[in-house]
Formats: structure tokens, C-alpha cells, sequence
């Protein structure tokens, strides 16, 4: 038996039931890591892969707070330290009703990779709780995001683990969250980055991810064999209507595409001319200010809504036609089904905004029909490589201006694109970026720990 195949039947032994999402992101790595196997015995003598599935350390801790009635909460906290062969851990915090372990550790397990990528020194982490901001008073998510801290800041720090945002953690919990650590550290450094620009956060960081997955999907569009290499004018879907979503939203019109679909967790909307001009400004002051639902944006401008269902739901049942699919909400997202569908509509590519939104069905589905497929860890990392350029600046005191961090988020994403590639091409895939982006994001990490002993 190959030790990918020993590692991964250890693997879904262990945590099958447990941690399903976990097994999942570990054997689509590991499935595209088979050409590596061969070719690397350096990897197999320093027990790469057995070690690289275990994390560094995991914490859990409880999170007691008082809500605004007197009445108290007791929610669960994690930070899982995956591996730090090539920076401090890095990763994004999520606040979420039911978060579990096995959610966690497929994040985390999954940023060590896209870190790699980016070409910037930063490990694999992430965190959260299963704490819900969604109807809390700001004062509520304080006293939480301040208890949350009590625990946290032992374990992280500018040059040991570095969290950020994710599903639930905006503007408003990482200013508390960074407010709690500099008051229990008593020190004002880049122990958390997409800070606010007054207090340390870098120019471009709330639109890095979305942004940047646009750059993504261009490059990908100007590499490929479609008659047609052109944003402009393609018809788009992007489901969520969150941090992600709305940059992803933003950019795709200001590079002349048509957005037709947004979306939350309670339904979506179909917006056949287009989410763009006052309807945009309407739509973002909607999710970043008011915390509003997406319902009221059909209702605003009497579109069509579609409660309960996600915009993959509706682009199957109503067979609406799209060119790009930008998934933007959340992991298994688009199933079997819903790729399908989106064959039968004509999509052309898929971008992945949010992590691990296509199951492994619908991967193969894209795959099989030619669809080009930008695996999240590639499509997605704009976020945290500007996270990553917060480090730098928060490290030598300077903030670069808006325009110099959108020229280095362009040029990360570029690279991205080329070593995902070439390293398709090298080990026998050419133009899949999924068995690329893995292989290249492997590569580095594993050189890196093979370097550094065994330990
Ligand atoms: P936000 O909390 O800002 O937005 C999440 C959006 O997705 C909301 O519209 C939310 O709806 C919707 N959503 C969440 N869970 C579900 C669900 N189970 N079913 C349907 N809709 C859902 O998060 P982000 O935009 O930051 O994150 C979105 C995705 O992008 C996540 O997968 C995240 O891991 C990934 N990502 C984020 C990065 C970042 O920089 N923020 C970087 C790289 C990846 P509702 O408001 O109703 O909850």
C-alpha cells in the first residue's frame, strides 16, 4: 500500500465519524499529492506525511459572557495550530452556531497550504466559536469577543499565531477581540490582522479576498482555451451576500461583468439586470451596517426571493443561465446536483470564493465537463496574503498606500496562478490547478519540514 493511501485509511479510521469535513479536506490534498509520492522519497524517510496530518496543538477553552438581560452563556472556543514549518500559524477566526472541531481543523488544515502559495512566511492555523453574533447587541458581541480573548491571547502572539476574520468575525469583533488582547498583553503589535486602518490594519484588507479571487479568475480566463478571455460582460453568480461576496460582487462590475445572484443563509435573491450601482451601495450598506437580511433587498426592488434555497437551489430549478460560478458562503455548498445544473447552464468556470464550497461529486463534475475549476485555496487567498502584508507593515511601522497593496495583491495572485500551474504541468496534470495548487502550497511546507528535522 502507498503511504498516501496507509496515511488516509488512518485518517478516515480515526476521524470518519467524528470529523467529516476534516477527512474531506485531507483526502482531497492527499489524492492529488499521489504523483509527488514517487518522486520524493526524501518526503516518505522524514514521515512528512503522517506528520503533516496531526496538528502542532489544539485549544479548546470555554467562553463565559453575560448577555444584556443578566442572563450567561457558556460557548466553546478553539484555536487549532496546524503547522508553523514556514511562519507563525495563520488563520482566520469563525463565529459560528455549531462549529465543531472537525470544522476547524479542515480550515486549518487547509490554510497551511494556500498560505504556502502565496510566496509570504506564514503556517496553517484557525479558530473560532460556536458563539452566533447574528441578533447581538454590539455590547453583547464585546463582552464575548472580551472573554473569548481571555483565553486566546496566551497562545497567540505577532511572531507565534496570527488569527484574522472569517464567517461571523468582521470589522466590529476584531476591533474588540484586538482591543482585548492589547489590554491583557499590554502590547500593540500585528497579533491580529484586518485590523482598521486607524489602529494597524492594512489599506485593501476587507476587499483582499474578494478582490483578489477576481483577479484569480481573470488570469484564469486569460490562460485558458475559451474563444472569449474577458470578464467583461459575463454573467455572474455569487452566493452570500458577506465580507467575500460583496468584494467579490464589487469588483466583478467594475470589470464589466453582470452579477445576477446573492444570497445568505436564510435565501437568495435573482437580480436579472444585475447587483451593480445604487442596488449595490443599497445591498452593502444592508450586510455591513445594518446587518440586515438579503430578503430586504428583493423586497427594495421587487425582485424575486427564494427562501430556503441557495442560489445553486435555484439556478437547478429554475435553469437560469450563467457563464462564472463564484461560490462565496460556505463549505459543500454546491453538491453533485447543483454542479450538474450548472453544466446545463453554460457555466464556464468556477472560482472558489468561500473554502471547500464544491463537494468532491461536484468537483468531478466540473472536471469531467471542462469546466476550469479555481480550487479555493488558490482562488481565495488574496485575503490572507494581504493579511500577510498587515504582518509586514504592523512589523516595520509603515502602512502602505491602497494603491501599493492592490499592485502586491495582483502580483500574489498572478503567482498563485503560475505556480499552481506549472506545478500541474510538472507532475503530470496539466491545467489542473487543483492537483497544482496542492502540490506547489505541499512542496514548500514539506522542503521546509524535511530541512528542519525531525521533531
Ligand atoms: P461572512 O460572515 O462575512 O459572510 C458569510 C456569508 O455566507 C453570509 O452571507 C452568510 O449568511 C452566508 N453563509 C454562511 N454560512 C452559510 C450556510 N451554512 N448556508 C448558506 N449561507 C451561509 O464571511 P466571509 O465572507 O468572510 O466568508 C465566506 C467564506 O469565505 C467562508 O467559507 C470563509 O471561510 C471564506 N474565506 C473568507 C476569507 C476572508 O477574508 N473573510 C478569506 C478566505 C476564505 P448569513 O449572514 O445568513 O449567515
Amino acid at each position: 500500500m502507498s503511504k498516501i493511501s496507509e496515511v488516509l485509511a488512518k485518517v478516515k479510521e480515526r476521524y470518519g465519524e467524528s470529523e467529516p469535513n476534516f477527512v474531506q479536506a485531507v483526502t482531497e490534498v492527499f489524492e492529488s499529492l499521489r504523483p509527488v509520492e514517487d518522486r520524493h522519497p526524501e518526503f516518505l524517510k522524514a514521515g512528512v506525511y503522517d506528520r503533516i496530518v496531526e496538528p502542532d496543538r489544539v485549544v479548546i477553552f470555554k467562553v463565559t459572557w453575560e448577555d444584556d438581560r443578566g442572563v450567561i452563556h457558556v460557548n466553546r472556543g478553539y484555536r487549532v495550530e496546524f503547522n508553523n514549518a514556514i511562519g507563525p500559524y495563520k488563520g482566520g477566526l469563525r463565529f459560528r452556531k455549531g462549529l465543531n472541531l472537525g470544522t476547524v481543523k479542515f480550515l486549518a488544515f487547509e490554510q497551511i497550504f494556500k498560505n504556502a502559495l502565496t510566496g509570504l512566511p506564514m503556517g496553517g492555523g484557525k479558530g473560532g466559536s460556536d458563539f452566533d453574533p447574528k441578533g447581538r447587541s454590539d455590547r453583547e458581541v464585546m463582552r464575548f469577543c472580551y472573554s473569548f480573548m481571555a483565553e486566546l491571547f496566551k497562545h497567540i502572539g505577532p511572531y507565534t499565531d496570527v488569527p484574522a476574520g472569517d464567517i461571523g468575525v468582521g470589522e466590529r469583533e476584531i476591533g474588540y477581540l484586538y482591543g482585548a488582547y492589547k489590554k491583557f498583553k499590554n502590547e500593540h503589535t500585528g497579533a491580529i490582522t484586518g485590523k482598521a486602518p486607524e489602529y494597524g490594519g492594512s489599506l485593501m484588507r476587507p476587499e483582499a479576498t474578494g478582490y483578489g479571487l477576481l483577479y484569480f479568475t481573470a488570469e484564469m480566463l486569460a490562460n485558458s482555451n475559451l474563444k472569449e478571455k474577458d470578464i467583461k460582460g459575463k454573467v455572474i453568480a455569487v452566493s452570500g451576500s458577506g465580507n467575500v461576496a460583496l468584494y467579490a460582487i464589487e469588483k466583478a462590475n467594475e470589470m464589466g461583468a453582470r452579477v445576477v445572484f446573492a444570497s445568505d443563509s436564510s435565501g437568495s435573491v435573482y437580480d436579472p439586470e444585475g447587483i451593480s450601482g445604487d442596488k449595490f451601495t443599497f445591498l452593502k450598506e444592508l450586510k455591513e451596517k445594518r446587518r440586515g437580511r438579503i430578503k430586504e433587498y428583493a423586497e427594495r426592488y421587487n425582485l424575486a426571493y427564494f427562501e430556503g434555497k441557495s442560489v445553486w437551489d435555484v439556478i437547478k430549478e429554475e435553469g437560469i443561465k450563467v457563464d462564472i460560478a463564484l461560490p462565496c458562503a460556505t463549505q459543500n455548498e454546491i453538491k453533485g446536483e447543483h454542479a450538474e445544473a450548472l453544466v446545463k447552464a453554460g457555466v464556464k468556470v468556477v472560482a472558489e470564493g468561500a473554502n471547500m464550497p464544491s463537494t468532491p461529486e461536484a468537483i468531478d463534475i466540473y472536471k469531467d465537463n471542462g469546466i476550469l475549476y479555481g480550487p479555493a485555496k488558490a482562488a481565495n487567498a488574496g485575503g490572507v496574503a494581504v493579511s500577510g502584508l498587515e504582518m509586514s507593515q504592523n512589523a516595520t511601522f509603515i502602512q502602505w498606500k491602497r494603491k501599493e497593496v492592490d499592485l502586491k495583491l495582483r502580483e500574489i495572485m498572478k503567482h498563485i496562478y503560475r505556480v499552481a500551474s506549472e506545478a500541474a504541468e510538472a507532475y503530470g496534470h496539466p491545467g489542473d490547478l487543483q492537483i497544482g495548487a496542492n502540490i506547489a502550497g505541499f512542496l514548500k511546507v514539506a522542503k521546509a519540514m524535511v530541512a528542519m528535522g525531525i521533531f
